[in-house]
């Protein structure tokens, strides 16, 4: 059975954090731990889209004092120094000294089942640790609809290689295959989740966040995210990635089978991604690919960074005009751009403004 521990609202962190430690953890003293938070970009601590530095800073503070070998490190979802844009986002100086950059040294791991024709890089440490602390946090996602333990673990594959495997798995149904392939190439150990502010609306990145106060530890990523869906207010078997892990065997998500200490507090009016309906309608054939909602890139806010044009492995991101638009044809509705953009400025509309947009847009070629 999962074992799940919630802390109460606005409880001291370190505290909830030892507890966490204390009941779910193998001891951690001589132990080398990857410690894996989530660090998608450059936001800035604030934006509330990386794991939280005082998350970060608390779980290494505490495995220290167990004279544990701490390696903290993360492989970004854009391209850049991995150095630089952990600095950015606080998460450098909350490691200790403990940061690597583990996209440096990779190895090559096969991938089983419906994917087994696939050889991927990951980070040598995801194999080498003799134990991994998962930190992420809990947030929507416009393609996932939500994000958090499972999810994280896609951040051990570094570089290009993550958009890549996007275009081999463009449905949310094949990707929540992918990714629950790819999470049981070596499932951490324990997981701490930062809830102290949720994402709701357009994550992982555009959202809007809302304060909660908790820390989440679980010794069975699944179960946790299983829990953090409630908190969102939905059925966990909603959501496809969670419905496949638990599939597969990875983890419960019923709660009523898990052993759970604390409260699980369910936020009311929780905003999903603003395409949710879309992802519904693209799940039930004949209407597969008819109701994908292709982003939109807002004038006013992009500064041109080309960010999302490099991102986007369907090259569907082109100059018209200096501004940047988004080609239909070529989009595979895999919000990567959206996610990698500093500005928010890559917008997914709902699907009757899109729907409007697409019929609107063969009107003026026709006429
Ligand atoms: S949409 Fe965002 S990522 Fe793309 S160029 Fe504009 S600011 Fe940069
Ligand atoms: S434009 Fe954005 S959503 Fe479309 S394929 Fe490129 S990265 Fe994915």
């Amino acid at each position: 059975m999962s074992k799940i521990i919630l802390t109460a609202p606005n409880s001291p962190l370190r505290e909830g954090i030892e507890h966490i430690l204390d009941s779910l953890a193998p001891p951690p003293a001589g132990k080398t731990i990857w410690v894996k938070p989530n660090m998608l970009g450059p936001f800035a601590a604030e934006r509330g889209v990386t794991t939280s530095p005082e998350v970060l800073e608390a779980v290494v503070d505490a495995l220290l004092d167990r004279h544990a070998d701490v390696i903290v490190g993360d492989n970004p979802g854009v391209p850049g120094n991995q150095e630089n844009i952990a600095k950015a986002t606080g998460l450098l100086d909350a490691s200790k000294g403990c940061w690597r950059n583990i996209g440096a040294d990779t190895c090559e791991v096969h991938l089983t089942g419906r994917w087994s024709d696939i050889s991927i890089n990951i980070s040598s440490i995801w194999l080498q640790a003799d134990l991994i602390i998962n930190l992420p946090c809990l947030k929507t996602h416009a393609l996932t609809l939500m994000t958090g333990a499972v999810k994280n673990m896609f951040g051990g594959v570094p570089g290009r290689t993550k958009s890549w495997l996007h275009t081999l798995a463009p449905s949310a149904d094949t990707f929540a295959s992918l990714l629950a392939e790819i999470y049981s190439i070596r499932p951490p150990e324990l997981v701490i989740m930062d809830a102290l502010r949720v994402m709701e609306g357009n994550g992982p990145s555009a959202g809007r966040l809302r304060p909660l106060g908790i820390i989440i530890g679980g010794d069975n990523n699944v179960s946790v995210d299983a829990v953090g869906c409630i908190i969102m207010g939905r059925r966990p078997e909603r959501i496809p990635l969670l419905r496949e892990a638990a599939r597969r065997g990875l983890g419960e998500i019923d709660p009523d089978r898990m052993l759970i200490e604390g409260e699980i507090p369910v936020m009311d009016r929780f905003k999903m991604p603003s395409n949710t309906l879309a992802f519904v309608a693209n799940r039930f054939n004949p209407l597969a690919g008819v109701c994908a909602v292709v982003p939109q890139i807002v004038e006013d806010k992009c500064i041109r960074c080309g960010l999302c044009a490099r991102t986007c492995r369907s090259t569907a991101i082109i100059k018209s005009n200096k501004a940047l638009q988004i080609d239909r044809r070529r989009c595979i509705s895999c919000y990567c751009c959206a996610e990698v953009c500093p500005q928010q400025a890559v917008r997914i509309p709902r699907i009757r403004e899109d729907l409007v947009r697409r019929l609107f847009g063969m009107f003026r070629r026709r006429s």
